[in-house]
């Protein structure tokens, strides 16, 4: 059963991009769960796509029953397909991708994408892409799980060394293999306090 959460305000939001599948390995689903329960244990909000499939549901699920907020935004489409997860402490129904994305990133004070597919790059890409531009200063971080990402990092350098981007823009983006300590980084890099209200970690 998840735990009530607690009515004081959450101490940070941390958006998370993650796939609407498991992907092939436990440790994926293993580590959506210790990522909501990190959230939920710290006194934290969980910010998402409001899905209830994958990893995306797995993260709601740890977050709730670790006592922690969660405020899904989900567009109307998916809700008629009946993706939406059903005990959102927040649950926005929106009309278009678009919206839902805006809204994602104005309720959250940091962006983790974990493992996921080309949904979760087009969000990953998108705040990196407004951070770069100005549009917000919030740290945005890539979790590279077991090297999940090695591929595209090594792509991302390449892009480099032709001149196409500059040191700085990877400069912007925090990736780390440790999802709590990529977590702390981004709280505290957002300059936000976490609180220790379980030892459930
Ligand atoms: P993907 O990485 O392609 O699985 O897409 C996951 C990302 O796209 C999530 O962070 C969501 O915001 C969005 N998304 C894709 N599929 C769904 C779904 N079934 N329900 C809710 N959101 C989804």
């Amino acid at each position: 059963m998840p735990t009530t959460p607690s009515p004081t305000p959450p101490s940070f939001s941390v958006c998370v991009y993650c796939g609407a599948r498991p992907g092939d390995e436990p440790l994926f689903a293993e580590t959506a769960r210790q990522v909501g329960q990190w959230i939920g244990a710290h006194g934290g909000q969980l910010v998402y796509g409001g899905g209830s499939n994958g990893l995306m549901g797995i993260v709601a699920d740890a977050t709730l029953a670790a006592g922690g907020r969660v405020v899904g935004i989900i567009p109307q489409a998916l809700v008629d397909k009946e993706w939406a997860h059903p005990h959102c402490t927040e649950l926005h129904v929106v009309d278009t991708m678009h919206e839902r994305k805006r809204m994602m990133a104005e309720r959250a004070d940091a962006f983790i994408a974990l493992p996921g597919g080309i949904g979760t790059f087009e969000e990953f890409f998108e705040v990196w892409t407004w951070r770069q531009l100005g549009y917000h200063n919030k740290p945005v971080g890539l979790l590279n799980l077991n090297g999940y990402y090695d591929g595209l990092l090594t792509f991302l350098r390449s892009v480099v060394k032709h001149q196409f981007m500059g040191e700085w823009q990877m400069d912007l983006i925090a990736v780390d293999d440790h999802a709590p300590a990529l977590l702390e980084k981004l709280v505290q890099s957002a300059g936000l306090q976490y609180n220790v209200l379980s030892d459930a970690l």
